[in-house]
């Protein structure tokens, strides 16, 4: 342990080493105060990425019982912090070195940040003196400044004895109101500045209610259930944020005793089962544009739900929108009326908001007209028996829907396993055909519907829930941290990878009109990604039939082994973007 010049007492040759030895265990160092207040706040994992200066760091936080991950690009060790965040109401920590490092996981700050998940990026940093005034240091940058504005709150430490302080803040921000993404600075300097051992261990902080309740106020539970009480075709919809808050059973009571179909949005999937009967998952599109009344919770009207407006929604032919009254539960008092109007903001945490409303709502509660009910039953059956023909069918090569049929299955039969899901048409298909049975097990792409999230998000979910891991990927999506395969394989955790290999993004299919190059969108055409996990003595598994490719995700679950199956598909079967079309462009130039 380093030890302060300032701090060490006049010392005699002979007795150097005894007296350093005493000096040590009276003083503690900037590392240590780190490790002991990330564990006095039950912050027990880093995932991360050593390197000047944070290396120390990461060994000794390991030597004092922390779990420190150790990943091949911080960009998914940040994104492992994030769903970590969402997955167990705890701040996800990150740990990076400095500039490329900090940059590299800034991806995933934004990305907590924007998708309402606690996580702190913590990153070593240069000599401030220099980074200020530009001299030229190793990895020199004003990370602070770069993390600003893609960060919910952003902290600098330069006192050992203000870690505490700084931990705390970080802590405070990140889980308190609309959680999100906060970035602490940490320069090099800082770790090995000692202090009294006793007087640094008082600093510390361990953070009382970090996220404190928030009770809505009663006119406005009031004003919501006269709202509801009116509507002759109600709808609930369920965001992520209705997922993160934790309040499962009160959610299913609500919906339950009010009797109101919900949709749930992608990552709120399961937190009542996809089967049960008032899902109106298979009935979107009827019950969008045809409710009267939608009670958001916990999900904003953004790009995801077309801003609440527009033909998806029950616009009127004179005004486009406006044919709808709004309900909306969210812990930011600035959420509502972001897109459209919302005539009955009900602002604090949905635990507290769904209970007052149960409490409201009593025993003598009419479930809405039968005639809403019926319909949108009726459309529901007939688009699940759609699907169902579809899903039977076995064309060779296999395409989604005949793969995925598989997933299905497999996640049916272990409903308590983890789905991690991201590409184009992987997405969409297997968020609209693999149904859900327990909350916070499907894990996505988020709000921003980005691709990179998979592996880092599969270490996470297989660390902190320590139920085996399913991923669906896209060939494309999966490339961006297909690295980390030997992180999961190191490890040692129950993932079973399914890369969806159709030869590119989207399809396979595209040509280079001049003929010289591969198309921009097409990759090397029958790859076999299930060599990549081979070389780290994972299993390996090359699927072209539903059988194959249910017989290899059945072993993988059984062995708990780290698995990767190519999952050869049709490379004619994807469309542009997905269901996302609209957004490209030449495709919105044609409308
Ligand atoms: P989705 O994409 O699933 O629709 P969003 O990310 O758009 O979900 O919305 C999540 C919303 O949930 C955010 O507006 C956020 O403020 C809110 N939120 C998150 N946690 C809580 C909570 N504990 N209580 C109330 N609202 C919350
Ligand atoms: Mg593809």
């Amino acid at each position: 342990m380093a030890v302060s010049t300032e701090n060490r007492p006049a010392l005699s040759p002979t007795t150097d080493t005894q007296n350093n030895a005493q000096a040590a265990a009276q003083t503690i160092d900037g590392f240590q105060l780190v490790i002991e207040a990330l564990k006095l706040n039950g912050l027990d994992t880093i995932y991360g990425l050593p390197g000047i200066p944070i290396t120390d760091l990461t060994r000794r936080a390991q030597g004092d019982g922390l779990r420190v991950l150790s990943f091949r690009h911080e960009q998914s060790a940040g994104y492992a912090a994030s769903i970590a965040g969402f997955l167990t109401g705890k701040p996800g920590i990150c740990l990076t070195v400095s500039a490329p490092g900090f940059l590299n996981g800034l991806n995933a700050l934004a990305h907590a940040t924007v998708n309402c998940f606690p996580m702190i990026l913590i990153s070593g940093s240069s000599e401030r003196e220099i980074v200020d005034l530009q001299q030229g240091d190793y990895e020199e940058m004003d990370q602070l400044a770069i993390a600003k504005p893609v960060a919910k709150a952003a902290f600098r430490v330069l006192h050992a004895e203000d870690i505490g302080i700084g931990i705390a803040r970080a802590i405070r921000a990140a889980l308190s109101g609309r959680p999100g993404g906060v970035y602490l600075d940490l320069p090099a300097k800082l770790f090995a500045q000692c202090i009294d051992a006793a007087a640094g261990r008082a600093s510390l902080i361990k953070v009382v209610d970090p996220a404190p309740r928030q009770i809505p106020a009663p006119e406005a539970v009031q004003r919501a259930l006269e709202l509801l009480k009116g509507a002759k075709k109600p709808l609930i919809i369920l965001g992520k944020g209705a997922a993160y808050a934790q309040a499962d059973a009160d959610i299913q009571a609500l919906v339950e005793k009010t009797g109101i179909p919900y949709l749930p949005m992608s990552m709120a999937k399961g937190l009542l089962p996809d089967t049960h009967e008032l899902c109106a998952s298979a009935a979107r599109s009827f019950v969008l544009p045809g409710a009267d009344v939608v009670v958001l919770i916990g999900a904003r009207l953004n790009w995801l739900l077309s801003h609440g407006k527009g033909k998806t929604w029950g616009g009127k032919a004179s005004k486009d929108w406006g044919g709808q009254k709004f309900i909306q539960i969210d812990i930011s008092p600035q959420e509502a009326d972001s897109n459209v109007r919302i005539d009955a903001p009900l602002v604090g945490d949905i635990g507290s908001c769904v209970s007052a409303l149960l409490q409201g709502i009593g025993s003598g509660w009419a479930k809405p007209p039968a005639d809403w009910l019926n319909a949108v039953h009726e459309k529901k059956t007939t688009n699940v028996a759609k699907m169902a023909e579809t899903l039977v069918k076995n064309p060779s090569p296999m395409n989604f829907h005949s793969a995925l049929n598989v997933v299905r299955d497999i996640v049916k039969a272990n409903p308590e396993a983890m789905l991690v899901n991201e590409g184009a048409n992987a997405l969409d298909f297997t968020r609209s055909i693999v149904d859900m049975y327990r909350p916070r097990k499907r894990i996505d792409v988020g709000t921003w519907g980005i691709m990179g999230v998979g592996m880092g998000y599969c270490v996470a979910a297989a660390v902190t829930t320590r139920q085996q891991v399913i991923a669906v990927e896209g060939d494309s999506a999966f490339g961006f941290s297909g690295m980390e395969v030997e992180t999961i394989c190191r490890y040692d955790l129950p993932v079973c990878i399914v890369v969806m290999n159709n030869n590119g993004v989207y399809k396979g299919t595209d040509k280079d009109p001049t003929g010289r190059d591969p198309a921009p969108t097409v990759f090397v055409k029958g790859a076999r990604y299930d060599k990549i996990i081979e070389a780290f003595g994972g299993v390996g598994v090359n699927a072209t039939t539903p059988a194959e490719l249910r017989k290899a995700m059945e072993d993988a679950i059984r062995s708990r082994k780290p698995t990767l199956i190519n999952a050869v598909i049709d490379e004619t079967a994807g469309t542009e973007s997905g269901r996302i079309t609209s957004l490209n462009p030449s495709a919105a130039k044609k409308k």
